[in-house]
């Protein structure tokens, strides 16, 4: 079973994906977390994609899809199965899953579409922290710290990822409208889409998310 992880930034892609691949052994891969990771190392994919992030643009599909492409094929020889959090998101990518998945041989995904309301998710982003130590993470408005800015597990520093300000945020959230909510309708005709509402806790969503797998895979 492949699946796309799919949503607005702030939906909780990241958190569920987390709780997804403990319980179904499946492979994580997401671009979000890979773009970071190559701009942290200066790749050369990195370097064009540091900037684009930082404003809340979406970085080339090429570019993204390369990315991707990397990091399957070594992994897809002991992998049946791969969660795809935050790909696609362009129309394009959509057709770049399909002859990615058509290579190497992987069963079409289904697509578990996470749906908040934007009042939610402007909070949820904007005022999200991550420990730089152990990568905890915690909501100035939903999940404070006991002591602002110290990490309540490892009372390490708190950090904020660059493109959670309020500005860049609303950008995230405009590009989201115009560019990746179109890929909704695509998987929406393929009959392979299911939309459950994201807003209660993290363990409700994640029951929801279960019941779709244990009821159709
Ligand atoms: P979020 O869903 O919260 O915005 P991600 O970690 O998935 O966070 O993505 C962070 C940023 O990385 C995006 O705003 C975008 O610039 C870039 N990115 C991630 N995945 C893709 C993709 N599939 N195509 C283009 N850009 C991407």
């Amino acid at each position: 079973m492949n699946l796309v992880l799919f949503g607005p930034p702030g939906s909780g892609k990241g958190t569920q994906s987390e709780r997804l691949v403990k319980q179904y052994a499946m492979t994580h891969i997401s671009t979000g977390d890979a773009l970071r990771s190559a701009i942290r190392q200066k790749t050369e994919t990195g370097k064009k994609a540091q900037t684009l992030i930082e404003k809340g643009e979406l970085v080339g599909d090429d570019l993204v899809t390369e990315l991707l492409r990397d990091i399957i094929a070594p992994l897809r020889s002991n992998t049946d199965s791969f969660l795809f959090d935050g790909y696609p998101r362009t129309v394009t990518q959509v057709s770049r899953l399909n002859a990615i998945c058509d290579e190497f041989r992987l069963t079409q995904p289904a697509v578990i579409n996470l749906h908040v309301p934007e009042e939610s998710l402007i909070l949820r982003l904007t005022g999200r922290r991550i420990c730089a130590d152990c990568k905890s993470t915690f909501n100035v408005y939903f999940k404070p710290t006991r002591q602002a800015g110290v990490c309540d597990a490892c009372a390490g520093p708190l950090t904020k990822r660059v493109d959670d300000s309020a500005e860049t945020t609303r950008e995230r959230l405009r590009v989201y409208h115009e560019q990746t909510a179109p890929v909704l309708g695509i998987y929406g005709e393929l009959g392979a889409l299911y939309t459950i509402d994201a807003t209660g806790s993290s363990d409700n969503v994640f029951r929801k998310i279960h019941a779709i797998i244990e009821e159709n895979y």
